[in-house]
């Protein structure tokens, strides 16, 4: 810590008398009050100098408790602060906002650039991730952190909002893969603001039914007979203009408000397929997504069972599509998942598979029906080698395993092409058809052929 913050010491003291009242039990640490009282006092005397405000928290921490118990995971943040704390003459004030997030307001040294700062972090970070992996036995154990920075052009900056842009920063850092420690800028208040702009009017675009339900065929390979289609949500805004699903699913996933759209979308979907069972028209089975938000309250397959009862759809004629990392971070509620639906008759698939980290084992492990593969598979028009390969093998061992393969993203003949050589039985993909909305897929089914 020292090199780091090598500026000079000015350590603001809050009188009070009751030192109970302004410490936090398990670490000793300012209460978080006191802290941006101190850090408040700081940031009005900054005059030339930086302060860095650190905002980390512990990733997988909660498993630490679960698996060892809180006596250890008690343990593990005191080592933390001492670790923070050791040596480091620079430091204005420190606390532990809750559970495992903690919060260190430091003076920078003069030499160092922001980026310079928040690469030594992300270091020590790393360095620190090795130690307490050893020593608490998790592989898995990260420290994200958000830095933001007051220097005498922001000075008019309240202490909470210097927290609150570390701690937007830290939530940045949180979703990346790799680097995670990332520096606050004012970008990401762009898209905090569009974050909340979207999931206000979210209510209202329900009422409004301004969600349309787009079909995208999912067609045999051997026979280029249309054979399914997948659900996917379009949102049309009064003015015409549409918002794709990537734009607004990650807000609502937050939001927790993905429950309601996806249950929108399925009874949308359900009310569709009765009414063409009813007029005696042909359909074919549609496949759902399915969040990862469900999991949390698992009332999916209960709302799931109403809607059969209610529109008396048969169960093989709805899917249900659950991503590879679903199943990974959550296995065993997926699992629960999979078979509440399997017991109704209801087909799983595994959707995005070989997106991110693949487990083929978790293939033999689950009970799934379908697996998907993925796009990146087809990134380039002319398929690569090493993707033929692992097209090959996954819908192989699919076979062996007896679950049915399905290739997504197709957009050439060559790509269609190779799928059948090497047996996938089903297709999806712009080459077919793209996502169509409910009219123009009523022709397709109407017709009996996609349009290649
Ligand atoms: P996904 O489930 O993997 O859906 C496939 C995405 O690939 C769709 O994007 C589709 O339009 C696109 N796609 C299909 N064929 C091709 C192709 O040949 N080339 C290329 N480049 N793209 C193709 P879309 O509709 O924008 O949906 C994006 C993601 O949003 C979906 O990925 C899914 O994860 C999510 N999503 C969409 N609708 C819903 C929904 O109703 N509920 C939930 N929970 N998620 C949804
Ligand atoms: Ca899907
Ligand atoms: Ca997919």
């Amino acid at each position: 810590m020292n090199d780091l913050f090598s500026g000079r010491l000015k350590i603001n003291n809050v009188s009070t008398k009751d030192t109970e009242v302004i410490q936090d039990s398990l670490t000793g640490l300012d209460r978080y009050e006191i802290f941006l009282k101190k850090l408040q006092k700081a940031i009005d005397n900054v005059g030339d100098q930086r302060i860095s405000i650190i905002y980390t928290d512990i990733k997988h921490f909660k498993y630490i408790n679960d698996t060892y118990g809180y006596q250890v995971g008690d343990a593990l943040l005191r080592d933390f602060v001492s670790e923070m704390l050791a040596g480091n003459d620079t430091l204005i004030c420190c606390s532990r906002v809750y559970s495992d997030n903690f919060v260190a307001a430091n003076y920078m040294s003069d030499g160092i650039t922001n980026e310079q700062f928040k690469e030594l972090i992300c270091k020590m970070n790393l360095e620190r991730e090795n130690r307490f992996r050893e020593k608490y036995l998790n592989s898995r154990l990260q420290f994200c952190t958000g830095i933001s920075v007051v220097d005498k052009n922001s000075r008019s900056l309240d202490a909470e909002t210097v927290v609150s842009n570390a701690n937007l920063a830290r939530k940045v850092a949180k979703e990346l893969e790799e680097d995670c420690c990332v520096m606050f800028d004012h970008s990401m208040m762009e898209g905090i603001k569009r974050e909340v702009e979207i999931t206000s009017h979210v209510p209202k675009a329900i009422a409004n039914r301004e969600f349309k339900v787009y079909y995208q065929p999912k067609v045999a390979t051997e026979t280029l007979e249309l054979i399914g289609a997948e659900a996917l949500i379009r949102w049309q805004k009064p003015d015409g203009s549409f918002i794709y699903p990537d734009q607004f699913i990650p807000f609502v996933e937050r939001s927790g408000q993905i429950v309601d759209v996806d249950n929108y979308v399925y009874r949308e979907v359900f009310r569709f397929l009765a009414e063409r069972i009813a007029a005696g028209k042909k359909v074919v089975p549609v496949s759902l997504n399915v969040s990862r938000v469900h999991l949390n309250k698992m009332d999916v397959l209960e709302y799931v069972k109403d809607l059969f009862e209610e529109y008396k759809v048969p169960t093989d004629l709805v899917e249900f599509e659950l991503t590879e990392s679903i199943y990974l971070d959550n296995t065993e509620k997926a699992l629960e998942l999979v078979n509440g639906l399997h017991n109704i008759g209801v087909k799983v698939s595994m959707d995005d598979f070989g997106s991110g980290y693949s487990s083929l084992n978790l293939l033999s492990r689950l009970p799934i029906d379908i697996i998907k593969l993925d796009r990146v598979f087809l990134k380039d028009d002319t398929l690569q080698e090493s993707d033929k390969i692992i097209i090959s093998c996954v819908v192989d061992m699919a076979k062996k395993l007896r679950i049915v393969s399905l290739c997504e993203g197709v957009e050439t003949v060559e790509q269609s092409n190779y799928l059948k050589e090497v047996g996938c039985q089903i297709q999806q993909g712009y080459y077919f058809s793209r996502p169509v909305p409910q009219e123009q897929f009523e022709e397709i089914m109407d017709r009996e052929q996609v349009g290649v």
